[in-house]
């Protein structure tokens, strides 16, 4: 093992490229997860995996962390929305961890890096998959307003 090394991804902030007809999006790692889907709400689209923190965590934590959230229950947590990962490996090489088509070919390397919690490499961009906002929200405070409240769908 060599010196330990501290790599902060804060600058690496920018959502890199949207393409609102095939629902995906590509991202650098220090992307706040929130500001993500604030960043596509006007195509009618979001990024599903919703963590509590996610007004201050970043889609490369959530990736390290597979992590998840009530949205989660419905559509999967991160691992299901991450399509592909651009990681610098330990040796500095720099791959790219599955791919855009549907059923990329090869060992799922992609799947194995989410959630390896940075021990696998640093992801500097990836391409996640977003989500279309649902056509009606109904919000209830109690089970009574449930009852009352049916959102037609
Ligand atoms: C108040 C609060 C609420 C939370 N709620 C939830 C929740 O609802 N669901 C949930 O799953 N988790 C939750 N968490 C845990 C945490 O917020 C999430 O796991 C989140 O995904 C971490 O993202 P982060 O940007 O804060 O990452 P960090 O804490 O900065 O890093 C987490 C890990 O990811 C690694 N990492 C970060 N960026 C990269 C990168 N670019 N490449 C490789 N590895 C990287 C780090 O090395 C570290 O091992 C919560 C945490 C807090 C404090």
């Amino acid at each position: 093992m060599g010196d330990p090394l501290v790599i902060v991804t804060t600058r690496l902030n920018r959502v890199l490229g949207v393409d609102a007809d095939a629902r995906v999006a590509w991202v650098e790692p220090g992307v706040l997860n929130l500001d993500l889907s604030r960043a596509v709400q006007h195509l009618g689209l979001h990024y599903a995996p919703d963590p509590s923190s996610q007004q201050a965590c970043t889609i490369g934590g959530n990736v390290a962390t597979n992590a998840g959230g009530p949205h989660c229950l419905a559509y999967g947590v991160t691992g299901t929305h991450v399509l592909a990962v651009e990681a610098v490996l330990p040796d500095g090489s720099v791959e790219t961890l599955g791919g855009l088509a549907p059923d990329t070919p090869g060992y799922d390397l992609r799947g194995c890096f989410v959630g390896s919690e940075g021990t696998m490499g640093v992801a500097t961009r990836i391409a996640v998959r977003l989500t279309p906002d649902p056509r009606i929200c109904a919000r209830s405070s109690s089970i009574s307003d449930r009852s009352r409240t049916r959102p037609r769908l």
